[in-house]
């Protein structure tokens, strides 16, 4: 395997986030700096044997501020891009990275080269910082090439403290930790430690027939909702009932189970037989939903309720975004939801 070949060529687009940030001396509150300063941080960048460019998004932003419109941004610089380069390094907040990495995974169908998301928990100007680690790992990985030229991870990824994940598999699992982000439902697509160790066999094969189609439209006409002992009826209710409401994603107990209360598999079916489309995930932070296994579960069928099967929060947001973005109707979507569009699902 030569994972680095001569001269590849690797677009940075540097979104914003901690990495790229500086502590104000008079608020104490960590602000973004631009770009060129960042690099300065990191001399290493020229020891690659690589043509590195980049592009930053102005102003840079805090992840919290990210939006399917930033997402359509990235769609559209690695679309008018994709030619020119062998891979792309995306620099981002980690508080949303693991929403846009399942965004872009849906976004840009048929992407055969490495979309590798990256950022830090600490700024990369600061001592002790993993923004240096993260960045040049992945710069390497986006350039990684088998010895018929071909890239190792051609699809969209999360690079973080050593792992190499899925994109559409990963949650942050810690504010705290260098090692904030997990892919519980998939393995590791590579692991960093003396040397970069891929694991070909979890990573989507290269098809050289595939050609990139970008999708810009996201509808969030949709919402979140987490299960807990003690909801309150007329609240959901309301919620359900609501006009603009085109989906729910809905976050219940264990493997798949609600509360056998009459009033919510009515509100349930009432909202799906009127055209939303509900996806049932588990709130467990591993494992898959199986509705039929308790009755709590199976009565949630009935109301119409599709499965997310292992989807993380993220991927099943994203994907229902994607897939009202793209006009479908209620029946279009359940089938899209019971396949795998990007590896985001086990089936
Ligand atoms: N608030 C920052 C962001 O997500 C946190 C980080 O980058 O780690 O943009």
């Amino acid at each position: 395997m030569n994972h680095t070949t001569e001269k590849s060529s690797i677009l940075l687009i540097y979104t914003g986030g901690t990495i790229g940030m500086m502590k104000n001396p008079v608020t104490g509150a960590l602000e973004n700096f631009n770009f060129d300063q960042l690099l300065e941080y990191v001399p290493e960048i020229k020891g690659f044997n690589l043509n590195i460019y980049s592009i930053a998004f102005e102003p840079p932003i805090d992840s919290s501020d990210i939006s399917p419109e930033s997402w359509s941004e990235l769609v559209r610089i690695i679309y008018s891009n994709y030619e020119r380069y062998d891979g792309f390094v995306i620099l981002h907040g980690t508080d949303t990275m693991a929403f846009t990495a399942s965004a872009l995974s849906f976004m840009l169908e048929g992407l055969m080269k490495p979309v590798i998301l990256t950022g830090s928990q600490l700024p990369i100007g600061a001592l002790r910082t993993d923004g240096k680690e993260n960045l040049l790992t992945a710069i390497e990985i986006a350039a990684a090439k088998h010895e018929d030229g071909t890239p190792i991870a051609p699809e969209v990824c999360v690079f973080f403290h050593e792992k190499l994940m899925r994109g559409n598999r990963t949650t942050k699992v810690s504010a705290d930790n260098f090692d904030a982000f997990e892919s519980n439902n998939y393995p590791l697509l590579a692991h960093s430690g003396i040397e970069l160790q891929f694991y070909n066999q979890n990573i989507k094969p290269y098809n050289p027939d595939a050609v990139l189609t970008p999708h810009y439209e996201m509808d969030p006409n949709i919402i979140i909702f987490s299960l807990f002992p003690g909801m309150q009826p007329e609240i959901v209710k309301k919620m359900m009932r609501d006009k603009k409401l085109k989906g729910v994603i809905f976050r219940t107990f264990g493997s798949g189970n609600a509360p056998r209360q009459e009033w919510l598999v009515k509100a349930l079916s009432q909202a799906t037989l009127s055209g939303k489309t509900i996806v049932n995930i588990t709130q467990c932070s591993t494992g898959s939903v199986k509705m039929g296994l308790y009755e709590t579960g199976r009565q949630l069928l009935e109301s119409g309720i599709i499965s997310g099967h292992d989807s993380t929060v993220e991927a099943a947001l994203t994907k229902l975004m994607f897939l009202l973005g793209k006009g479908l109707g209620a029946e279009e979507i359940r089938q899209q939801m019971n396949i795998s569009i990007a590896g985001e699902v086990t089936l």
